[in-house]
């Protein structure tokens, strides 16, 4: 099972940290062991000052496949959840600076919070997918997935060019605006806004 990540998918978050906005979608992975599930605590890592929450769409892949044509990808994913790409902000500027790769900064353990999963049938619109985060709280980011650079069917049949999916991956579709710092004791909680309406997704403390 592959964690495969998303970065700068949105204009605006692109803009906040000065970064160009990208021609292709900037991939990167975490491994198995980066997974958060169930509501647990998150741990603040001892080799970061400055970690960074990004609430992000999740993709569950539904089924094998390589080289997807664009007409086919929506096929390939079934289910969605909402997750957290934990980012410690500070390693990855000086990764950044140096040209390093990014996994330090972006994969280590439990960096990439999972909520349980939704199907694509329960959205009222799958390409217009309302989602926000909350800090103690008050609303820190605020994402439709209409605003994507990069469109889901788009990532499936771009990602599928150089990894085979495999059921069960995942794909984090990339952050909007308003990433920004957590502390201990912060408590972290994301929705998702369904025919039903809005659901709680997913809490974490972090400690
Ligand atoms: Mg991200």
């Amino acid at each position: 099972m592959k964690i495969i990540c998303i970065g700068r998918n949105y204009i605006d978050h692109a803009k906040e940290l000065q970064n160009p906005v990208p021609k292709n979608p900037l991939v990167f992975m975490k491994p198995p062991s980066a997974l958060l599930v169930n509501n647990k605590p998150f741990y603040y890592p001892e080799f970061t000052k400055d970690l960074h929450h990004e609430v992000e769409v999740v993709l569950k892949i539904a089924r094998n496949g390589r080289h997807v044509q664009p007409e086919f990808a929506p096929r390939y994913y079934e289910k969605i959840a909402l997750g957290i790409d934990f980012t410690a902000r500070d390693v990855q500027s000086e990764l950044k600076k140096k040209g390093h790769p990014w996994e330090i900064a972006k994969g280590f353990d439990g960096s990439a919070v999972l909520s349980e999963f939704v199907h694509i049938s329960d959205f009222e619109d799958p390409s217009a997918i309302e989602f926000r985060l909350t800090k103690n709280g008050n609303n820190v980011q605020l994402g439709n997935t209409k605003d994507l650079i990069f469109d889901f069917d788009y990532l499936i049949t771009y990602v599928s060019r150089y990894f085979k999916l495999q059921q069960g991956d995942l794909i984090y579709t990339g952050t909007p605006a308003g990433v920004g710092p957590v502390v201990i004791g912060d408590k972290l909680e994301g929705f998702l806004n369904t025919k039903n309406g809005e659901q709680l997704m997913f809490n974490c403390n972090i400690k």
